[in-house]
């Protein structure tokens, strides 16, 4: 069944929610829909169903993947294997690896993970992509350690660490490390015995 993205139907006075219509089969897909649905028929409000859809395989290592649904946006590709990552080598189950999808100015456009708990370690990743968040978002929340959803974390260092190599970004960092140099070299000389500004030596 066609819906548009308030889930109504070509018949204006209905609704349609879950495997009915052309959707995606996920029952986390059909208790959103539902809600949109319903809220949209009871209330007569206008809410739509996000792009983002997360989904995971119950394999043995997990698969779960989420992307932001847009297209034609430039697209860089950050990956931490899980033979780097402490809570896997532990358990000795380094055989995954988490895969950040990046855009521009390091907004989060999905990702893939491989290995145990994927599918827990991927709710952080869908609700930085439905909220349209940063690498640097994520970068600077701090994780518990050691988790499988610190494989996230080590690929968003790896793109936040690649954006300040850019010649805007080390211009900037050189700049303000200039200024700060400058204030500390004028705070030790004020500081100095009989370094006193001329205006005070004159009384
Ligand atoms: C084997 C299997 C495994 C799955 N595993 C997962 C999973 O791991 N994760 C996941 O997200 N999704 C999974 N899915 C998909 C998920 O079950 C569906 O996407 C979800 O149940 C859809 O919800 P729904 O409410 O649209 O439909 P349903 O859950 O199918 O509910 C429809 C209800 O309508 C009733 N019904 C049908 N016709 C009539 C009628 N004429 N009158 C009254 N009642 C009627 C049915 O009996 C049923 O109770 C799985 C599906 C299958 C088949």
């Amino acid at each position: 069944m066609l819906t548009n993205q308030h889930m109504q139907t070509t018949n204006p006075l209905i609704w349609a929610a879950g495997d009915v219509t052309a959707h995606p089969q996920f029952t986390h897909l059909a208790g959103v829909h539902a809600s949109v649905a319903a809220s949209n028929a009871v209330l007569g409000v206008r809410r739509r169903i996000s792009p983002v859809i997360p989904r995971v395989t119950y394999t043995s290592p997990e698969v779960a993947a989420v992307t932001s649904g847009e297209s034609g946006q430039s697209v860089t590709s950050r990956i931490v294997w899980h033979a780097h990552l402490d809570r896997a080598v532990t358990e000795d189950r380094t055989e995954g690896f988490t895969e950040l999808l990046v855009g521009r100015g390091g907004r989060l456009l999905g990702g893939t993970i491989v290995g145990p708990r994927a599918g827990e370690s991927l709710a952080e990743l869908s609700l930085a992509v439905h909220k349209k968040l940063t690498t640097s978002d994520i970068v600077g929340t701090t994780h518990a350690y050691p988790t499988y959803s610190d494989g996230v974390w080590n690929a968003a260092v790896l793109n936040v660490r690649e954006r300040l190599k850019s010649p805007l970004a080390r211009t900037a960092i050189k700049g303000l490390a200039t200024l700060r140099r400058l204030a500390l070299d004028a705070r030790r000389i004020s500081s100095k015995p009989g370094s006193r500004p001329q205006s005070d030596a004159r009384h």
